[in-house]
C-alpha cells in the first residue's frame, strides 16, 4: 500500500509526514507549516497527536461520517465483501513508517488494510453509543447489566490493543505491551498513572527495568523511578490523553485485561501466552468459543502467523483452549473453549 498527499483536501482524511528539514526531523503537513520534532524518538507519538488534533478540529457528528475508503473505491486493501460496521477513525502507517494516515473508514475495511488500528474512543464526535442505563431493577436486569458491561470492557480492551499495535514498533514484547495496555488504560487526562506494586507483582513484571526501557525508547513514556513501591508513570503518547470513556470506566477493562474471562491462564504462564489468551478473548463472541482473523491477531500480539499458530498449540496444551483451527471458507481462525 501507499499512502498520498493527494487525499489530503478530502475532509476526513488527515496525513502527515515525518521527514528531515534543515538537518532535523520535522513533521510536514499539508494543512500546516513544517514543525521540528524535538528529537527523532518522538516522531511517532507526535505524529499521531498532530493527526489527532487535525481530527478532533474538523469534527463531525457520527451521521454524516462516511467510509472514505469506499468512496475512494477501497482501493486502500485487498478486495472484501463491501463495507460493514460504524464508521471509525483508523490510523494507518505506510511501509516506510515515516508517513501516517488518519481516516474515517467502516469497521470491515480498518479491519482489511494492512497497518491499520483503529483509534479509541478519545476524540469528540467518535464517541458511540454509551451503554444504557437500566432504570428498574427487573429480575434479569443485574445480570444484562454485568453482561453489557463486559462487553464493554472486551471492545475497549480490543480497540487499545489495536491502537498499540500501530503505536509501538513491531519488535515491542509482549510483557511491554501488556504494560503498555495497563497504562493507557488507567492514565488520567494528562497521561499521569500510578502503578501499584500489588499490580507489577501479580503481573510478574514487578521490577522489570527492562520492560520500562523498551517502552521509553521510543518515546512512548517517561523512564519512571523503579526505586519507589508504587510507580508514577507519565506516557507521553499524546494520542491517549484525553479519551472519551471515563476514566472509571477504562479501570475496569484494565482490571478485565488482568484475568480476561473466559480465555484465562495460570499467572505464572509466560507473557506471548497471556498475551495471546487476551486478544482472543478481546474477539470473544460466541459462548463456546469464537472466531479471529489471523493477521488482527498476529498484529495486537506483535508475532509471526508462525509463533501465533503455535501459541494456540500451547493454549490448548494447557487446556486454556478445547481446540483451534483455520476456518477453509473465510480463512478465519476458529477457537474452542473447554466445555
Ligand atoms: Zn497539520
Ligand atoms: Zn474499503
Ligand atoms: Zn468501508
Amino acid at each position: 500500500m501507499r499512502l498520498t498527499g493527494a487525499h489530503a483536501a478530502v475532509r476526513r482524511i488527515w496525513t502527515v509526514q515525518v521527514r528531515p528539514v534543515e538537518g532535523r526531523p520535522a513533521l510536514a503537513c499539508p494543512h500546516c507549516t513544517a514543525r521540528p520534532l524535538p528529537s527523532a524518538r518522538t516522531a511517532r507519538s507526535s505524529a499521531l497527536a498532530h493527526l489527532a488534533a487535525h481530527a478532533r478540529a474538523d469534527a463531525l457528528p457520527g451521521h454524516l461520517r462516511t467510509c472514505q475508503c469506499r468512496e475512494r473505491g477501497c482501493s486502500w486493501h485487498p478486495r472484501h465483501h463491501g463495507c460493514a460496521g460504524p464508521v471509525l477513525l483508523a490510523l494507518t502507517r505506510d511501509t516506510s513508517g515515516r508517513l501516517w494516515r488518519l481516516a474515517d473508514t467502516c469497521a470491515a475495511c480498518a479491519a482489511a488494510t494492512s497497518r491499520t488500528a483503529v483509534v479509541p474512543d478519545m476524540l469528540p464526535g467518535t464517541s458511540r453509543r454509551p451503554l444504557q442505563p437500566f432504570p428498574s431493577a427487573r429480575p434479569g436486569c443485574e445480570r444484562q447489566r454485568s453482561r453489557n458491561e463486559e462487553v464493554e470492557q472486551r471492545r475497549r480492551v480490543r480497540e487499545m490493543l489495536t491502537y498499540l499495535a500501530s503505536a509501538l514498533p513491531r519488535c515491542t514484547t509482549s510483557a511491554a505491551r501488556l504494560l503498555a495496555l495497563q497504562c493507557a488504560l488507567r492514565c488520567d487526562m494528562r497521561g499521569r498513572v500510578r502503578l501499584r506494586a500489588g499490580l507489577l507483582r501479580g503481573m510478574r513484571i514487578h521490577r522489570r527495568k527492562e520492560l520500562w526501557q523498551e517502552l521509553a525508547q521510543d518515546g512512548w513514556l517517561d523512564l519512571p523511578d523503579l526505586r519507589t513501591a508504587h510507580l508514577n508513570v507519565r506516557l507521553r503518547d499524546a494520542t491517549i490523553l484525553d479519551q472519551a470513556p471515563g476514566r472509571h470506566a477504562r479501570r475496569r477493562a484494565a482490571h478485565w485485561a488482568l484475568r480476561p474471562a473466559p480465555v484465562t491462564l495460570p499467572t505464572a504462564a509466560p507473557p506471548a501466552l497471556h498475551l495471546t489468551a487476551l486478544a482472543l478473548a478481546a474477539h470473544h463472541t460466541a459462548a463456546g468459543g469464537g472466531t479471529t482473523d489471523p493477521d488482527t491477531l498476529d498484529l495486537l500480539c506483535g508475532h509471526s502467523h508462525h509463533q501465533t499458530g503455535e501459541l494456540l498449540d500451547r493454549l490448548v496444551a494447557h487446556r486454556t483452549l478445547a481446540a483451534w483451527h483455520h476456518l477453509l471458507e473465510t480463512g478465519e481462525i476458529f477457537w474452542q473453549l473447554p466445555p
